[in-house]
């Protein structure tokens, strides 16, 4: 490869919305370039991927992962299979740098990076036994008669605590609203699972234990303080979208998702966005995958305007 790399187009990001902009984007007849570590994004966490249509009885969110990768690259597009580090304006395109240094350009550019999972801000929030993840750190539990606490009220939430329950002995859900936000399906199975204990209106005040979290202290909304004994706590409380290494000015929603236009263009000419990442109403692979079409085609457009 030449120092500095040419692409039609820069797409930031292996999830549902940056593999299927590279496959759209390759059959459209643009050369992609992209970015990424992991083949699925987030799908590494879903255990069961049961609403995307097609798949009766759902897929691994790890296998769609994986065939959706194979499939773009079967296609064409070249995988860096490292992350991007800087994406910078270059006259009228876009320069990308990588953590090797290596430099690509594009005429335009396909943000499709997600979002990760907020922490508490509270003091040892790096003991261990402190989780995002209940499809991976999960069953470093089985048989252990665990007890643990999932910490959120989504859909999200839901999911760590429906899969867990499959593990643990009993699992807490504890959630500072008061009521849970989550879908009627996911509450409905919720109800029915014995072993899991919904907490409304509980907020989690600070982590007990030495190197390993052993209990959550907790306050009720009358000003009560309790201490619950857990074996460990998965964090379902929230994302940051990932944007940090875009160095150029770009609108923002509240909460710094990307401001995009009815083509998905953000502010920035030639930079589009896809799925988590940006001001969507639905967080979902469905809608990832659609918008990752949809930027790869307006950006095709975007590319013939401009030449
Ligand atoms: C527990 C859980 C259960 C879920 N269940 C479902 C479900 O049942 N059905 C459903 O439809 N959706 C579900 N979702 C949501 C779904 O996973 C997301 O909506 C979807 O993965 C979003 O796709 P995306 O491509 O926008 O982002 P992501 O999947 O987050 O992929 C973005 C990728 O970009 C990478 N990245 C970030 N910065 C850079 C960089 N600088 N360079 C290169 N790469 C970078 C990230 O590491 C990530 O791998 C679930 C999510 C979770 C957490």
């Amino acid at each position: 490869m030449d120092e500095t790399s040419t692409f039609d187009i820069m797409i930031i990001g292996t999830g549902p919305a940056g593999l299927t902009a590279a496959l759209y984007g390759q059959r459209l007849g643009l050369s992609c370039v992209v970015f990424g570590d992991i083949p699925g994004g987030n799908l590494y966490m879903v255990e069961n991927l049961a609403n995307f249509p097609g798949f009766p009885g759902g897929i691994a969110g790890t296998e769609w992962g994986v065939k959706t990768f194979q499939q773009a690259q079967a296609e064409g597009a070249l995988f860096t299979m490292g992350r991007l580090d800087l994406l910078e304006q270059d006259g009228n395109g876009f320069a990308g740098t990588d953590a090797n240094g290596l430099v690509y350009s594009a005429s335009a550019v396909i943000v499709a990076t997600g979002r990760v999972p907020k922490t508490l801000s509270l003091p040892h929030s790096d003991m261990k036994g402190i989780n995002f993840c209940s499809v991976c750190d999960g069953p470093l539990f089985r048989d252990k008669n665990a007890t643990l606490a999932v910490v959120g009220s989504d859909n999200a939430a839901a999911q760590h605590a429906l899969g867990l329950s499959r593990i643990a002995e009993r699992v807490l859900l504890i959630c500072r609203s008061r009521d849970l936000i989550m879908d009627a399906a996911h509450r409905k199975r919720i109800a029915a699972e014995e072993n899991i204990d919904v907490m409304l209106e509980t907020e989690v005040t600070g982590y007990e234990g030495l190197d390993m979290v052993e209990a959550l202290q907790t306050k009720s909304p009358d000003g009560d303080s309790k201490s619950f004994p857990v074996d460990g706590v998965f964090l379902a409380i929230g994302w940051s979208p990932n944007t940090q290494m875009i160095k150029m000015p770009v609108e923002t929603i509240d909460g710094g998702y990307l401001k995009t236009d009815e083509k998905l263009m953000t502010s920035t000419p030639g930079m589009f966005a896809a799925g988590d990442v940006r001001d969507t109403d639905l967080y979902q692979v469905l809608t990832g995958c659609a918008d990752g079409a949809r930027c790869a085609l307006n950006a095709s457009e975007f590319i013939k305007r401009s030449s």
